[in-house]
């Protein structure tokens, strides 16, 4: 990883086309990196671990700053989760979405989500496959306290940068079936491809902070 917090931030965000938000995946990083980013005009910063996000948050709470929650998310978090994040990212199977509204509705909220979708065989992610999400999605427009805003994709490791090109577009065309807005896709690997598809929130980590803690799970 080359270059100072600051050239990597302006680099970047120089290469991103202005229909495309960025969120800064600030897991296995300190209050203090959010803070940095923050100070160049960073707002949207992602998180995939409920406990170690609400400590950063408290740390960082005199700052404007927009929190999305991007991991995989277990039932028992579900309430922590609607309370420290207006934004959802993985919402990946019927009784989640069914916990995530009863649980938000109880809490006076009305979280953003996005829905996992998985269109390439992949062991160690979740996600709803096309037919599983055309199947529920009458009675997920149906649950209460849910604004359900788009769709959120990862590509399967080892797909040549043509594939991922390929899935992206497939997620993007999806999205637009079911008449959403967002397509949260791309990170540090494969944005390119994400953007070039028609992703509108790619979701950057170590090409923003440098890597992470290599014992730091997804
Ligand atoms: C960690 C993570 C990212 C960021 O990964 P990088 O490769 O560091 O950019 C993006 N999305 C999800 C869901 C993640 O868990």
């Amino acid at each position: 990883m080359q270059g100072s917090a600051s050239e990597r931030w302006s680099a970047l965000t120089s290469q991103i086309p202005a229909r495309v938000r960025l969120l800064a995946v600030s897991k296995g990083h300190p209050a203090l990196a959010v803070r940095e980013l923050a100070g160049f005009g960073q707002q949207a910063f992602g998180e995939s671990r409920l406990q170690e996000a609400v400590p950063k948050q408290s740390e960082l709470a005199d700052l404007p700053l927009e929190w999305h929650f991007i991991g995989r998310l277990q039932k028992n978090k579900v309430r922590g989760v609607v309370r420290a994040f207006p934004v959802i990212h993985s919402i990946d199977s019927w009784s989640l979405a069914e916990r995530v509204s009863r649980i938000a509705a109880e809490e006076g909220r009305t979280p953003e989500l996005l829905l996992q979708v998985k269109l390439r065989p992949d062991p160690s992610k979740g996600g709803w496959s096309e037919t599983e999400l055309f199947d529920v999605w009458p009675r997920l427009l149906s649950l209460p306290s849910l604004r359900i805003r788009g769709l959120m994709t990862m590509a399967p490791q080892g797909l040549a940068s043509d594939e991922r090109l390929r899935l992206f577009r497939e997620c993007a065309a999806l999205k637009d079936q079911l008449e959403l807005q967002e397509c949260s896709m791309g990170m540090s690997g494969d944005w390119r491809e994400a953007v070039t598809a028609g992703s509108t929130w790619i979701r950057l980590g170590s090409a923003l902070f440098g890597p992470r803690p290599a014992s730091l799970p997804g």
